[in-house]
């Protein structure tokens, strides 16, 4: 049996790997896209998403998507209210409509690239397994059902734990310390009056000691809450976090001395918390030109979430990867070298904000330097 060839194989149908296939298409060149899940329903994609007018916006424009994008915009969600450990709102902030980073659902950003792409375009349910070059800048890419393709150009937009990365870099994503709790609170003013009213209907910090929680009002009326702490790796891993009832009670040990109405945020939960790790890739990550293949979003450059950017930036490199192909028509390894020069200079610079951002939000004096630094971007 002769094995399946891609002129493009995209690895990974996320934001940045669906953007660069979208861009593509707009400018009449396809790719093939692999995902191991089993198709575009297979989890919920949970959470907001502001979306940066200079990145995520202008990538949505690339992608001929920007008035779709408008229209399905969370009125109200760039609203941002911090407080302390004690429940006190130490700082608030109306949206006015005018802001520059409006929000979205992520699933409704996610079906807006999928049902802008031809039927068939993503192969769900293919799980890489790895991949080796084969010479003249081609790939050959294992599947876990045992079955390979080659790819004239193979690109790695396969998230965090890239299988595509290896063949690029030896880097490998580390915790930064920082621990999530997901928690999810349903049909929130009618079931949970008190949390909706305590977040809000955008962004939401109470921080204080290292810890605290980062919160949002969805656009079908639910709170996403990330209860986060700074701790060793393995400081979660003693909860149960199969049993509800017990891991929301020794969560809620972690914020013994806060509020009455924030621990709430915990112990009042629908469903099972979900632990998360937050990893990063080393700041600055980046790779000699190897030809025939790169990476994008999470797979190229990882970092933790707390200057908003990684899904921004994601979409961003899909642009970018797209437009560089489109502009060197047969000319592959100079559309990789324009793409990736870039690249590496813009997400070192945001991997470092992030890492600011992470020790503006976890420190001994939180919230004040979250409140500082925000009243620094507004001035
Ligand atoms: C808690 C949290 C909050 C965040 N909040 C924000 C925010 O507010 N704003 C923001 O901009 N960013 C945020 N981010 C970051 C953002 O989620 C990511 O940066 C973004 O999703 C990266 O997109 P991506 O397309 O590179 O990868 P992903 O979205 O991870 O997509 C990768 C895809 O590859 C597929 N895949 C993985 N492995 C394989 C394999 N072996 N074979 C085939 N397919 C594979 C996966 O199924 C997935 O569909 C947050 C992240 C976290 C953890």
């Amino acid at each position: 049996m002769s094995t399946a060839h891609h002129p493009i194989a995209i690895i990974g149908a996320g934001l940045g790997g669906l953007t660069l296939a979208r861009v593509l298409h707009v400018n009449g060149i396809e790719a093939a896209v692999f995902d191991l899940e089993a198709d575009r329903n297979a989890r919920t994609q949970g959470g907001m998403l502001d979306i940066h007018e200079e990145t995520g916006q202008a990538a949505l424009s690339a992608a001929e998507l920007h008035e779709r994008f408008r229209e399905k915009v969370h009125p109200g969600g760039q609203a941002v209210r911090i407080l302390d450990k004690r429940a006190r709102v130490l700082h608030e902030q109306a949206d006015d409509g005018q802001g520059g980073r409006p929000e979205i659902d992520r699933g409704d950003l996610r079906d807006l690239l999928l049902d802008s792409l031809p039927e068939g375009t993503v192969r769900w349910g293919s799980k890489i397994t790895g991949a080796g070059p084969t010479g003249a800048g081609r790939h050959e890419v294992t599947l876990a059902d045992g079955t390979a393709f080659t790819a004239g150009l193979l690109v790695g937009a396969d998230g965090a734990w890239s299988r595509i990365r290896p063949l690029l870099s030896d880097a490998v994503p580390a915790y930064t310390g920082i621990s999530f709790v997901e928690l999810d609170f349903l049909d929130a003013d009618t079931r949970h009056p008190e949390c909706a009213e305590l977040i809000g209907g955008g962004m939401f910090f109470a921080l204080g000691d290292n810890r605290g929680f980062l919160a949002h009002r969805e656009s079908d009326g639910s709170l996403h809450v990330y209860a986060a702490l700074r701790a060793a790796e393995g400081r979660l891993s003693t909860i149960d976090f199969t049993d509800a009832e017990a891991s929301r009670a020794e969560l809620a040990e972690h914020f013994a001395d806060w509020a009455p109405g924030l621990r709430r945020l915990i112990t009042d939960c629908d469903g099972l918390p979900v632990p998360r790790l937050i990893h990063a890739l080393p700041a600055g990550h980046c790779w000699k030109r190897t030809p025939g293949v790169t990476l994008l979003g999470d797979a190229a450059h990882l970092m933790s979430p707390f200057a908003g950017e990684g899904a921004n930036l994601a979409m961003t490199d899909g642009a970018d990867l797209g437009r560089a192909l489109v502009a060197h028509p047969g000319g592959l390894e100079s559309a990789l070298a324009d793409y990736e020069a870039p690249l590496f200079a813009r997400s070192g610079k945001s991997a470092q904000e992030s890492a600011e951002g992470l020790e503006a939000i976890f420190n001994d004096r939180a919230p004040q330097p979250l409140i500082d630094m925000i009243s620094s971007f507004a001035a």
